[in-house]
């Protein structure tokens, strides 16, 4: 990371608190927990340099060219000698104490010493904690300043290391920390995890626009879906964290900047459910990982690439194991799970892959119950991708695609590039990383999906037609596909590795995160999720 010629002070104190912390803050990593909201919340009125009077600055700013550092000061109090004092403003969650810390003192001393190297009387230094209502007067003393410098100094060797610096280990102050969720120090030894992770908003939900010939629009904080002149639904966009569009449905330019403005992503696909395009805020974190990324799948990364295809013919097994009644085949792909591990080459994987492929395709239907495969007279030996062939192909390329959406929109929050990819070549010109990554979901996620929806009634093969050959699912069967498949990816299980209860779809962000750890060196070694 490049560092800059002047630092934030909200920087520096987060590197009093932990130098990978400031390193998360420079890289671009923004969290919404609600810790970072209460935090928000606190600081409006001080944002505000309106609500300033007579005595008693809200927002004033700060700079010192001689620390190298800027910032804003929340409240500065005048006396009557006109002399000022610093008052910084913070949270902190109900039942902890109004103390301050070091990283709060380095903070104060660095505005109150900003304040005076630009000509300004200083007299002293507080924090107000908000949620207690308790101001706390801090006394500095040289030996305070000479660290908030250090601290300054040490800011900077962090963001002009080459590496991030690794998660703590055991640290009480990861709980503490609104970071948590993007750091994963507890995830990164890959082993089961104890302490509880507060991950952003966990209430938000995807939304899927469905219907042919519907304009989405952005109308005082919802977003309005209607279709000619009739109102189809109204959803709080503050519930929203990305939008998947199916087919010909309108998008205003308006909700379009909305959703970007909010830093979530679109992602269109065909109604078969073939990704067509995403679009993702211009603002991303973890742009330095990201050239790394290139020169990582530029070079080859095979012990990824051996992850991701284990991970998915386990899984195939799993499935097979516990839905279908073919125990050889089942037998045998444990052995080529083990037989990926080893390959020397990709082509060996490819090799490895397509065989498993194909032995646990050819077994597909016997996870289908007999009286549904009967009453509906379902068929399925191949897969045939483009065109699908039949009911069951036909379902499972449109939940592949809601796949592919949901690993799109998790690549790109953690800032790493779909298209460079360990598996997939990225000299196809398809989002490689993203298809890499949806390997070790298929099986768990998808074809989950496909199986369960036809054996409970939810699609029938009156939800099909097939012309020329081409099979294609109607309106309501996708509507059918499209909300088992968000049950799926909502519903929790237990994490094979961490042990902790998740959703599959916050499952699939930690896997980009921990990609994204192998790239950027934090994190030893990368292994795929592998239901039991
Ligand atoms: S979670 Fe822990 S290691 Fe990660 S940034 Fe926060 S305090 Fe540092």
């Amino acid at each position: 990371m490049t560092t800059p010629e002047l630092l934030p002070i909200s920087l520096v104190a987060h590197q009093a608190f932990c130098p990978r912390r400031a390193w998360l803050e420079a890289a671009g990593e923004s969290t919404d927990t609600h810790q970072v909201q209460v935090g928000v919340q606190a600081h409006t009125p001080a944002d505000d340099p309106t609500g300033s009077r007579s005595r008693r600055y809200r927002a004033v700013d700060v700079v010192s060219h001689d620390l190298g550092v800027y910032g804003r000061c929340d409240t500065v109090e005048l006396d009557d000698d006109a002399a000022m004092t610093v008052v910084e403003h913070k949270a902190t969650p109900v039942r902890r104490r109004p103390e301050v810390t070091e990283p709060m003192r380095i903070q104060v001393a660095l505005q109150a010493r900003a304040l005076a190297d630009m000509g300004y009387p200083v007299a002293g230094q507080a924090v107000y904690f908000t949620n207690h209502r308790v101001r706390v007067d801090i006394t500095l003393s040289p030996a305070d300043v000479a660290a908030a410098r250090e601290m300054v100094a040490a800011t900077a060797r962090t963001l002009d290391a080459e590496q991030a610096p690794p998660p703590l280990e055991n640290d009480r102050r990861c709980s503490r920390c609104s970071h948590i969720s993007v750091c994963l120090p507890d995830e990164r030894p890959l082993a089961p995890v104890t302490r509880r992770i507060v991950v952003a908003d966990p209430d938000t939900q995807v939304l899927h626009l469905t219907t042919p010939g519907s304009r989405a629009y952005v109308e005082r904080g919802r977003i309005e879906v209607s279709k000619s002149g009739e109102k189809l639904g109204s959803f709080p966009i503050e519930r929203v964290q990305g939008l998947v569009v199916h087919g010909n449905v309108d998008l205003s330019s308006g909700l379009i900047r909305e959703v970007l403005w909010r830093s979530l992503s679109v992602v269109w696909c065909t109604s078969t459910g073939r990704v067509t395009g995403w679009a993702r805020p211009a603002q991303g974190p973890n742009g330095g990982p990201r050239l790394l990324q290139h020169v990582a799948s530029h070079n080859g990364r095979i012990d990824l690439a051996r992850q991701f295809v284990t991970a998915k013919i386990a899984n195939q097994a799993t499935l097979l194991r516990r839905h279908g009644n073919a125990p050889d085949t089942v037998t045998r792909l444990r052995e080529l799970q083990r037989a990926a591990l080893d390959a020397l080459s990709l082509t060996d994987l490819f090799g490895i892959e397509g065989e498993a492929a194909a032995s646990y395709f050819a077994q597909f239907l016997t996870m289908f119950r007999p009286k549904v495969v009967e009453a509906e007279q379902l068929t399925f030996s191949v897969r045939t991708r483009r065109p699908a062939r039949d009911p069951i192909n036909a379902a499972l390329n449109l939940c592949y695609g809601l796949l592919t959406a949901d690993i799109l929109r998790a690549v790109v929050a953690c800032g790493l590039d779909p298209h460079a990819g360990f598996l997939h070549s990225s000299g196809r010109n398809k989002p490689a990383l993203a298809l890499d990554l949806v390997e070790e979901f298929r099986a768990a996620v998808a074809d989950s999906v496909v199986i369960t929806a036809f054996n409970n009634g939810e699609l029938r093969v009156r939800d099909f037609t097939t012309v020329l050959g081409t099979t294609r699912i109607s309106a309501n069967g996708r509507k059918a596909l499209i909300a088992g498949y968000e049950r799926r990816v909502t519903g929790t299980f237990r994490h094979p590795i961490f042990g902790y209860e998740v959703s599959w779809r916050r499952a699939m962000e930690i896997q980009a995160r921990l990609v994204l750890g192998v790239i950027d060196g934090t994190q030893p070694r990368y292994e795929g999720i592998k239901i039991r």
